[in-house]
C-alpha cells in the first residue's frame, strides 16, 4: 500500500504526530500503526505560561480516538521489518507499507536490572495489573530506583515492608536536590489517614493530572486479548501520573494496615539475587532492619523469603518481590537492525532539531529517541509524558513541512525545560535546570521552605534565573518561566525573590 505518511506507535508520541498531521493535511492520507487497538491520547489540554502545559491521558480504542479523522487508516499490527532505500516497512501480519514519511514512536521499555521471576518492571497498564495480583500477597518488597515511577510507588504502598534501594545519598535525585528531599521525607514515615487528613495534601490529590482507562472498551480489551499473539513482544503505551493509585496491598481497614513501613538504603544498587538454599550454604545472614529490631524474634523464627537481594554494600535482605524501575530502554527495533541509525549512548534514535533521524525521510518521537540537536540553554530532554507529546506534533510540523521542500524552526516548546507533577501528594513544577544541570560550581541557591506546606528553589546563574523547584501551591510558575525566558538580570532583587511578604508576581506584572 502506498501512503503519504505512516507513524508507528499508539503512545502520546505517535497518537499526537497522528492527530496533528491530520488537522494541518486534510487532504493526505495518515497511516497509523499501533501494535494494540488501545491507544493513549492527551485531554483536556492545558496550556498557562507560555510553556507550561498540563493534560490528563486517557487510554482509548484508536477508532474512537479517529473517528472525527477521515484521513486516518488505523492498521493493528506490529512493524516487523523495514528497508529504508525502498521506503516501506512490514508488519507481521505481511502488509507492506510504502511511505513518503515515517515517524517512528514506539516509546521504551523497562530496564529490569535481572530477569526472574521475583523482578517486576512497570511500563504499562498490563505489568501494573501484574505488579497489583504480586503485590496483594507480598509481606515484603524491595523497590530499586530514584526516577519518578520508585518515587511514586514508595509512597502508595501501605500494608507491607518497603525496602527502597537508591544509588544516591538522597531519594528522588532525578527530580530534585537534598533540601527536597529533606521536605519529603517524613511523609514517608506518615500513615495513610495523616496524610489525607491534611487538607492541602487532599485538595491536590483531587487536583493531578488524571491517568483514565475508557470504561466502555470491553470490546477492545476482547480484541487485543484476541491479537495478543502477535503483539506478545511489544509493551503497551506507557503509563503517565496516576497510575500508581490503588496499589495498596490490601484495602485500609486499621491503623496497621495503613501503616507505611518504608527503609531506605541509600548508595547502593542490586548486587545479585540469592536464593534460600544458597544463602543457607552460603552461611551469610540477612543485615538487620527496623523489622527485625520490631519483631524480636530469633533468627530460627523470621520468616522464609523466596528470595533473597544482596546490595552493592553487601548487605543482604529477604523479600516477596523486587521492583526494578531503573529507567527505560528505547524501543529501535526492528528498525535499528534494518539501517544504519544514528544511536545515542542511551539507545535512542538520534533526530535533529527536526526530529529527523539520519536516514532519509525517517523521523522518531517521544522515549524512542534522544534528542541531538544544540538545545536552548534551559531545555534538556527527559522521557516524559510532556514531551512524548510535544515532539510528537512537532514531528508531525517538520513531516508536512519537509514534505513541501519548506524549512521549519526549532518550535518554542524546545526553549524552556518544564514538568507539572504531583509526588506524595503535593504539586511540583519544574523549570528549567532545577537541579542547576550543568552548571557545575558557577551557581548560586536561594530557598524557602515551610515545613509540611512549600519548598521553593531558584537556580541563579550569573545573576539570571535558569532554573527553579517549586513544591506546594506556590503559585509562582508563570511569574518564573517569564523570568527565566526573559533572562533578566536579578542581582538587585535577588535578596527579595524569595520574601513571601512581596507579591512577586505582582512586581513583574
Ligand atoms: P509509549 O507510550 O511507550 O508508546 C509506544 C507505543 O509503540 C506502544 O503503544 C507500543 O505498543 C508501540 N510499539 C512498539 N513497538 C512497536 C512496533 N514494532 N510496531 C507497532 N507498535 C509498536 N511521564 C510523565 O510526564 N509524568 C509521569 O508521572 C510519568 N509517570 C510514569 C510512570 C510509569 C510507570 C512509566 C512507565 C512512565 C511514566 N512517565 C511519566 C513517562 C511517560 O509515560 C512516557 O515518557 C511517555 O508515555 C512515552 O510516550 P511514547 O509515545 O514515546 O511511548
Amino acid at each position: 500500500m502506498n501512503c503519504t505518511f505512516v507513524v508507528v506507535g499508539g503512545g502520546i508520541a505517535g497518537v499526537s504526530c497522528v492527530e496533528q498531521l491530520s488537522q494541518i493535511c486534510a487532504k493526505e492520507t495518515i497511516t497509523f500503526i499501533t501494535a494494540r487497538d488501545v491507544v493513549k491520547a492527551a485531554h483536556n489540554l492545558k496550556t498557562y505560561g507560555r510553556t507550561l502545559e498540563e493534560f490528563d491521558v486517557k487510554e482509548q480504542s484508536a477508532n474512537s480516538v479517529f473517528n472525527h479523522c477521515p484521513n486516518v487508516v488505523i492498521v493493528q499490527s506490529q512493524v516487523v521489518a523495514f528497508n529504508p532505500e525502498e521506503h516501506w516497512i512490514l508488519t507481521d501480519k505481511d502488509e507492506k507499507f510504502v511511505y513518503k514519511k515515517l515517524c517512528i514512536c514506539t516509546g521504551g521499555r523497562p530496564n529490569i536490572i535481572y530477569k526472574s521471576p521475583f523482578v517486576v518492571g512497570i511500563r504499562d497498564t498490563e505489568s501494573v495489573q501484574q505488579l497489583k495480583d504480586k503485590l496483594s500477597k507480598a509481606r515484603r518488597v524491595v523497590i530499586v530506583g530514584n526516577g519518578g515511577i520508585a518515587l511514586e510507588l514508595v509512597y502508595e504502598l501501605y500494608g507491607c515492608q518497603v525496602l527502597w534501594a537508591i544509588k544516591d545519598d538522597a531519594i528522588g535525585n532525578a527530580f530534585f536536590d537534598k533540601g527536597a528531599a529533606t521536605f519529603f521525607l517524613p511523609h514517608l514515615e506518615s500513615n495513610l489517614p495523616v496524610a489525607m487528613a491534611n487538607q492541602k495534601c487532599m485538595e491536590s490529590y483531587v487536583k493531578r493530572m488524571k491517568y483514565g482507562i475508557e470504561t466502555s472498551l470491553s470490546s477492545v480489551s476482547q480484541h487485543s486479548s484476541a491479537s495478543s499473539d502477535s503483539t506478545q513482544t511489544v509493551c503497551g503505551g506507557a503509563l503517565g501520573p496516576d497510575w500508581s493509585s490503588g496499589l495498596t496491598v490490601c484495602d485500609i481497614n486499621s491503623e496497621k494496615e495503613a501503616k507505611r513501613q518504608v527503609y531506605v538504603r541509600y548508595n547502593c544498587e542490586v548486587k545479585h539475587l540469592i536464593d534460600p538454599q544458597e544463602l543457607k550454604q552460603s552461611n551469610q545472614n540477612e543485615a538487620s532492619s527496623p523489622w527485625h529490631e520490631t519483631t524480636g524474634k530469633e533468627s530460627a523464627d523470621l520468616p522464609d523469603w523466596p528470595v533473597y537481594v544482596q546490595l552493592t554494600n553487601d548487605e543482604i535482605y529477604g523479600c516477596d518481590l523486587i521492583v526494578s524501575a531503573t529507567g527505560v530502554i528505547p524501543n529501535t527495533q526492528p528498525f535499528a537492525s534494518c539501517a544504519p541509525f544514528h544511536i545515542a549512548d542511551d539507545g535512542g534514535l538520534l533526530v535533529d532539531s527536526n526530529m529527523q533521524t539520519n536516514v532519509v525521510d525517517v523521523y522518531a518521537a517521544g522515549d524512542v529517541c534522544s534528542t541531538g540537536w544544540n538545545p536552548a540553554p534551559c531545555w534538556f530532554q527527559m522521557r516524559l509524558w510532556s514531551q512524548a507529546r510535544q515532539m510528537g506534533v512537532f514531528a508531525a510540523k517538520c513531516m508536512m513541512a519537509h514534505l513541501s521542500n519548506e524549512q521549519i524552526s526549532t518550535d518554542f516548546c524546545f526553549e524552556l525545560f518544564t514538568h507539572v507533577t504531583q509526588f506524595f501528594g503535593y504539586k511540583v513544577v519544574l523549570l528549567g535546570k532545577y537541579n542547576a544541570q550543568g552548571l557545575g560550581s558557577d551557581h548560586e541557591l536561594l530557598v524557602r521552605c515551610t515545613k509540611a506546606v512549600e519548598y521553593v528553589k531558584i537556580v541563579l546563574h550569573r545573576g539570571k534565573m535558569c532554573g527553579a523547584v517549586l513544591i506546594g501551591e506556590t503559585e509562582l510558575e508563570e511569574t518564573f518561566e517569564n523570568l527565566i525566558l526573559n533572562e533578566m538580570d536579578l542581582t538587585l532583587l535577588r535578596d527579595h525573590l524569595l520574601d513571601p511578604d512581596i507579591d512577586i508576581e505582582d512586581y513583574f506584572d
